[in-house]
């Protein structure tokens, strides 16, 4: 009975102070709430400052910039400007750990003469500032501010495993889970494992796809690639086992005799993401896609829901790299400034 008193308190108690805490949340006034939209650009960090980076361009230009610069054209084109600011935060360490990743394990084949380029097939994406400050329109103020912020918060941080930096890979949206690079790529990282992702079709654009192609069309373009496959007779019988991971990506799939990764239909199709069902629906065969991307990594969209759920840039990143540290990071192939 005592006891039984003791809990109801405590229970009472912590209704009221919850009360509280949403009342001061709720009754914020409109000046209030505009002094929370933070306009100030913090000075360049000393660490992101003191490290100078070879950008190739559009295959054509090098260009010489600070891992601050650098960092800040990564974010401007690989994340939305509105996320929250601990997912760019984030972002922003994925984007540096992954260019200090390509510098430490030697010049890449395709460039020799730079560090890093913008080709989204062999480096990561960039932004010059005039083309997002356009594309941004009247919150261009305000984004260049929060794009500064997350690369300036987080100045020299990087994501490591055993002090070294990590294949930083990230992506769109998962399909509930992540996926182990072993089920994706050639090699399976110790840090790349499937975690749960919390993003779903509330949160994510186009969460879940279909493409319908046309039966005659499916077996050309299977058969350009794959002409020993078996396409005859009625398409029904295309399609034989398929089978799944745990984080519901399409391990294998037979079609006309042909067994395939789910990965390599999704480039053959060019589906959104190779965790799908399919089924042949009025003469054409119908992908139904669930997520954006190769699902290998930081879930873009899931880092944002994280954010949101008041999640800080490091405690992301810890979630989506299995066993890492987030910390400064001495590059050693580098040359630095000044
Ligand atoms: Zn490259």
């Amino acid at each position: 009975m005592k006891r039984s008193l003791v809990t109801a308190w405590v229970l009472i108690l912590a209704v009221f102070a919850l009360g509280l805490a949403g009342l001061a949340a709720r009754d914020r006034t409109p000046e209030e709430q505009k002094v929370e939209e933070d306009y100030t650009v913090p000075d360049p960090g000393v660490l992101d400052s003191a490290v100078t980076i070879r950008v190739k361009i559009d295959d054509e230009t090098v260009e010489t910039m600070t891992m601050d610069d650098y960092v800040q054209g990564v974010l401007r084109a690989e994340m939305p400007a509105s996320f929250e600011l601990e997912a760019l935060k984030a972002q922003a360490v994925a984007a540096r750990t992954e260019t200090l990743y390509k510098v430490e394990n030697g010049p890449v084949a395709n460039h020799p003469e730079a560090d890093i380029c913008n080709d989204i097939n062999c480096c990561q994406a960039y932004r010059a500032a005039e083309a997002a400050e356009s594309a941004w329109g009247a919150d261009a103020e305000k984004y260049s501010a929060k794009i500064a912020q997350a690369v300036r918060g987080t100045d020299g941080m990087v994501i490591l495993y055993e002090d070294k930096p990590i294949l930083a890979a990230f992506f769109s949206a998962a399909s509930g889970q992540t996926h182990n690079s072993g089920d994706v790529w050639v090699s399976d990282l110790p840090y790349l494992q499937s975690v749960n992702s919390p993003e779903g079709e509330n949160e994510v654009p186009n969460y879940y796809s279909v493409a319908a192609i046309p039966s005659g069309e499916f077996r050309d373009r299977f058969l350009a690639s794959y002409p020993e496959a078996k396409l005859d007779g009625a398409p029904e019988h295309w399609i034989g086992a398929v089978e799944r991971n745990d984080s519901d990506m399409v391990t294998s799939i037979d079609i006309g005799g042909v067994t395939l990764k789910g990965t390599v239909v999704r480039r053959l199709f060019g589906l959104r993401s190779a965790s799908f069902t399919v089924e042949v629906e009025d003469g054409d065969v119908v992908f139904r896609v669930t997520g954006y991307g190769h699902g290998v990594g930081m879930s873009q969209y899931g880092a944002n829901v994280m954010a949101g759920e008041g999640k800080d840039y490091k405690e992301i990143l810890c979630w989506y790299y299995t066993g890492v540290t987030v910390g400064p990071y001495t590059p050693k192939n580098l040359a630095t400034a000044g």
